[in-house]
C-alpha cells in the first residue's frame, strides 16, 4: 500500500483556493534541490525531530480513511474554489490500483482533484485516473535533457512525451517552471520552453514560476543524509521579466504555485 508522509490543511501552494495535500512517499528522480527529502524513499524512514526525537516517517491509509479526512474541509474547498492535490514524492508512480479509486472516489464527493507530477511515470497510470482529476500541476524543470539528467538523475523524454499525451487527451494543465538561477532562466531558454510548448499544441491554463527555495533544508540533516547542492533562484525583477516573456506569448502566468 502507498504510505503518506504528510497531510497538510489549508495549503494554498499546490493549486487554487484552500487545499488538503496528500504527500505521499517515494519518488523515481533526485532533484538536487529537493525540499522534501524524506518524499524520495519509497519505504518507512526515521527522521530526527527538531526537538531530537526519533519520529517515522510515512503511514499507510486506507483509500477510505483518506477520503474521510479529506471530506472534513469540504466547505474551505467549496468557499476558496479548492479542493485536494495529491503529491509527493511521485504519485503517478505508486500502486494505481490503490490512486485510481481514491480520486475518483473523492471527486465523487464533489471535491475539486488535483495531481502534481514531475511527469516521470508510464502513461497507463495517467489514463487510468484522467476522467477523475480536474487538473495536473506538471513539473518542467529543464527543456534540455541533458540539464535535466544532470540535475535530476534522468532525462526529460517521457516528461514531455506525457505532457504531450496529456494535453491531446484534454487535460487541463497547470504547468509548473522551477527557476534555478543560471540553469534554467535566461531567454533562451524561456522561448526554447515556449517553442517546444508551441510545436507540440501543448494546452496550458496556467504557468506556474517556481523560484528556488530552502525551506526544508534541514531536514536532510535529520534524515541523517549529506546537505543538499545549494542554488540560487532569481532576483525578483528577472522574476518579472520571464512573467512578461511568457505573457508576451500569450501564456497567463503566475509568480508561486
Ligand atoms: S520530483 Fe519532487 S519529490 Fe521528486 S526529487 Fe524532485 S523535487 Fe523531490
Amino acid at each position: 500500500m502507498p504510505l503518506v508522509f504528510n497531510i497538510q490543511k489549508f495549503s494554498v501552494h499546490d493549486g487554487p483556493g484552500i487545499r488538503t495535500t496528500l504527500f505521499f512517499k517515494g519518488c523515481p528522480i533526485r532533484c538536487l534541490w529537493c525540499h522534501n527529502p524524506e518524499s524520495q524513499c519509497y519505504e518507512v524512514e526515521n527522521i530526527e525531530t527538531k526537538e531530537g526525537k526519533v519520529e517515522v516517517v510515512g503511514k499507510d491509509y486506507t483509500v477510505n480513511e483518506l477520503v474521510k479526512e479529506v471530506e472534513k474541509d469540504i466547505i474551505f474547498y467549496e468557499q476558496s474554489g479548492g479542493g485536494v492535490t495529491l503529491s509527493g514524492g511521485e504519485v503517478m508512480t505508486q500502486d494505481m490500483d490503490y490512486v485510481a479509486p481514491l480520486v475518483k472516489k473523492i471527486q465523487s464527493k464533489g471535491i475539486s482533484v488535483a495531481v502534481d507530477t514531475c511527469g516521470v511515470a508510464p502513461f497507463e497510470n495517467f489514463e487510468r485516473i484522467l476522467p477523475y482529476v480536474d487538473y495536473f500541476l506538471y513539473d518542467l524543470k529543464f527543456i534540455n535533457s541533458q540539464l535535466h539528467k544532470e540535475y535530476t538523475g534522468v532525462g526529460n523524454e517521457l516528461v514531455l512525451d506525457n505532457l504531450k499525451k496529456l494535453s491531446e487527451h484534454g487535460a487541463t494543465i497547470h504547468l509548473r517552471l522551477i527557476l534555478l538561477e543560471g540553469l534554467n532562466t535566461s531567454d533562451e531558454v524561456i522561448e526554447e520552453t515556449v517553442a517546444w510548448l508551441k510545436m507540440n499544441n501543448i494546452s496550458v491554463s496556467i504557468i506556474n514560476l517556481l523560484p528556488y527555495h530552502e525551506f526544508g533544508f534541514d531536514k536532510y540533516k535529520r534524515l541523517g543524509r549529506k546537505d543538499p547542492q545549494l542554488f540560487q533562484a532569481p532576483s525578483e525583477e528577472r522574476q518579472e521579466q520571464i512573467k512578461q516573456l511568457l505573457e508576451n506569448h500569450q501564456y497567463k502566468v503566475k509568480i508561486g504555485g
